[in-house]
C-alpha cells in the first residue's frame, strides 16, 4: 500500500466541485492506494490563504479567491470543526437501546410498535435494496391477521441479516408472530372484562407482550448493526412522530389513571 495519504473515512468531495479540479487530478494519479483515491479528508490536505484565510487544496499555488501564494497550516478550530463533521457524517445513527424502547413502549401504552415498525422498516430499506413502504408497513398493524403477515416479513428481514452477518441470535419470526397473536388475544379478551382491575392487568399484559416483540427484534438488529458500521455506529436520534406518540400515550395512561 505504501504511504496512504487519502483516508478512507472522511468527507467526501467531488474536486471540481471545489474549482481545483487539475491540481487535485495530478494529485490523485501519484497516488498509491488508488482504491482510496476517491475519498479523502478535508483536514489533511487542505490549508488555509495567509493572507484572506481561504481554505484552498494541499496543492495550490495560488489562493482562488486573492491570488497570494504563501499558505499555513488549518487553525486548529477550523480543523477540529471539520473533524467533528466528518465524524457527524460518518456516523451511521441506527441503534435503539432497549431502554429506550422499553419507556417509549411502556408510556405509549404499546402504541410505540406502529413507530418502532415505521422507523426500522426505513432503515431496513438499505439493507435489503428493495423498496420499503414504512409508513404503510406500520400501519398495517391495525389490520387483523396481515398484521401478522407483516411482523413475520419484518422479523424474516432482521433475523436473516443478523444470520448472514454471522451474529447469533435467538429472534425467530414465528415466536413473535405467536407473541402478536397472543397481544390480539388479550385484547379481545378484554373487551369481555368485568371489571377494571381486570382490564388493566390484561391491558397491562398487552404492553409487556408487545414491548418484548420490539425488544427482541431490535437487540438482533442492534447486533447487525454493529457487525456492519462498528465504531461509526450512533444512537438514532429521537424522532418527533416518535415524541408525539409517547406524548398522546401519557396523556391517555393519565385519563386512565385518573
Ligand atoms: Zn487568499
Amino acid at each position: 500500500m505504501g504511504r496512504q495519504r487519502w483516508r478512507s473515512s472522511g468527507l467526501t468531495f467531488k474536486p471540481d466541485s471545489l474549482g481545483v479540479g487539475r491540481g487535485l487530478q495530478a494529485k490523485i494519479r501519484c497516488d498509491e492506494a488508488s482504491k482510496n483515491t476517491e475519498r479523502y479528508t478535508m483536514r489533511d490536505d487542505y490549508k488555509q490563504c495567509a493572507q484572506c484565510d481561504e481554505i484552498a487544496p494541499g496543492t495550490s499555488e495560488f489562493c482562488r479567491k486573492c491570488g497570494h501564494n504563501e499558505f499555513h497550516e488549518l487553525s486548529p478550530g477550523l480543523a477540529s470543526k471539520l473533524e467533528a463533521i466528518e465524524t457527524l457524517a460518518n456516523s451511521e445513527s441506527l441503534r435503539m437501546e432497549a431502554g429506550r424502547l422499553i419507556i417509549a413502549s411502556v408510556l405509549s401504552g404499546g402504541l410505540y410498535i406502529f413507530y418502532w415498525l415505521y422507523i426500522t422498516w426505513k432503515q431496513l430499506a438499505k439493507e435489503t435494496e428493495e423498496e420499503h413502504f414504512p409508513v404503510w408497513h406500520a400501519l398495517t398493524w391495525v389490520v387483523p391477521v396481515y398484521q401478522l403477515f407483516r411482523l413475520h416479513r419484518h422479523t424474516t428481514v432482521i433475523q436473516s441479516l443478523a444470520t448472514g452477518a454471522g451474529v447469533p441470535t435467538t429472534l425467530n419470526p414465528s415466536t413473535m408472530v405467536a407473541l402478536a397473536l397472543a397481544s390480539t388475544g388479550l385484547g379481545m379478551a378484554s373487551l369481555l372484562a368485568v371489571s377494571p382491575g381486570v382490564l388493566m392487568l390484561l391491558g397491562l399484559i398487552g404492553i409487556a407482550v408487545t414491548t418484548t416483540i420490539i425488544v427482541w427484534s431490535q437487540g438482533a438488529l442492534n447486533a447487525y448493526w454493529v457487525t456492519r458500521h462498528g465504531d461509526k455506529l450512533r444512537s438514532a436520534p429521537i424522532g418527533a412522530a416518535e415524541g408525539l406518540i409517547v406524548l398522546f400515550g401519557i396523556v391517555v395512561w393519565i385519563l386512565t389513571l385518573a
